[in-house]
């Protein structure tokens, strides 16, 4: 009897390969059986990384993308009154860039605003006089990341805030070079929901002040913004976190409105942190995490 913990690991001709989580090879002598098997088969691309003094094994071909899709329409998550995103093929006299249209090929004009159309990163160019890209600021694109789950705090005046006490209960003693949060509620209307005028919760000062401090570099947040909507344009969490203008760091970022599905749990992953070379303050982006394992 096949128990349920073999995994496809590859296919040579009519012989197929598949290993135990133990590490254990077994081989199979026709893929026939294995397609007949009762549950998912998959590949594995076991990585070993060192950090800190730490292994870890990762396995690359387990990402889980916590990054919400850029579509085109009404139905794209939204924030800023910005305009729904627009992908529409270029006309040019009487060529059309669509195939179904006729075309020779699919050739789209897409427009779309960073900040209020979907996931994006941004650097400290966001708030700044000098101009950053964040191209130019974010340099690598692996981190050590811890994802913690905050049920925001209600203000008298009906604000829902992440405090201080939250980060620091939720970290422990790590010190995790970025931070994922994850908001409470965190139902899926996150991936298409209209944040303009609804007033979403946000960090306080004290809560980025503590990041800073954690020496933490890249802050991941499900909502629209680190700060509160409408705040009289001081984005005071945006400045704590860079230390802008007396200490800039200019290699730190935030990235809004990503989506962690409920099934992943708290705890350390590698991230993958990609985004568009844009010479811009900010880029759509594509977040994803993978589990840490500890290596023997
Ligand atoms: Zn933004």
């Amino acid at each position: 009897m096949v128990c349920c913990h073999f995994e496809l690991v590859e296919k040579h001709g009519e012989e197929t390969f598949v290993q135990r989580t133990q590490y254990k090879w077994i081989k199979i002598v026709s893929n026939s059986f294995v397609n007949s098997f009762p549950f998912v088969i998959r590949n594995q691309m076991i990585s070993k990384i060192t950090h800190k003094g730490k292994s870890y094994n990762v396995d690359l071909a387990k990402p889980i993308d916590i990054s919400i899709p850029l579509r085109a329409g009404e139905q794209n998550v939204n924030a800023w009154y910005s305009p729904p995103v627009k992908i529409e093929p270029v006309r040019m006299g009487d060529w059309i860039g669509d195939v179904k249209q006729g075309g020779s090929v699919n050739f789209r004009n897409v427009f779309f605003n960073p900040h209020g159309n979907g996931t994006h990163t941004e650097c400290v160019g966001h708030i700044s006089k000098e101009d950053y890209s964040i191209n130019q600021c974010l340099k690598t694109f692996f981190f050590v990341a811890e994802l913690i789950t905050i049920l925001p705090d209600e203000t008298a005046n009906g604000d829902k805030i992440i405090t201080k006490q939250h980060i620091e209960n939720c970290l422990g003693d790590k010190r995790p070079e970025a931070i994922v949060i994850r908001t409470l509620d965190n139902s899926l209307s996150k991936m298409n929901k209209h944040y303009s005028n609804t007033n979403p919760p946000y960090l306080i000062y004290e809560a980025a002040e503590y990041i800073d401090a954690m020496g933490i570099d890249h802050v991941l947040i499900d909502l629209p913004s680190v700060d509160k909507e409408v705040d009289g344009g001081k984005l005071a969490a945006h400045h704590a976190f860079w230390q802008y203008p007396h200490n800039t760091k200019l290699n730190r970022t935030i990235t809004e409105m990503i989506y962690v599905p409920n099934n992943v749990f708290d705890g350390t992953y590698l991230l993958n942190l990609q985004i568009a070379s844009f010479e811009n303050d900010a880029s759509p982006s594509k977040p994803v995490l993978y589990q840490m394992n500890t290596a023997l």
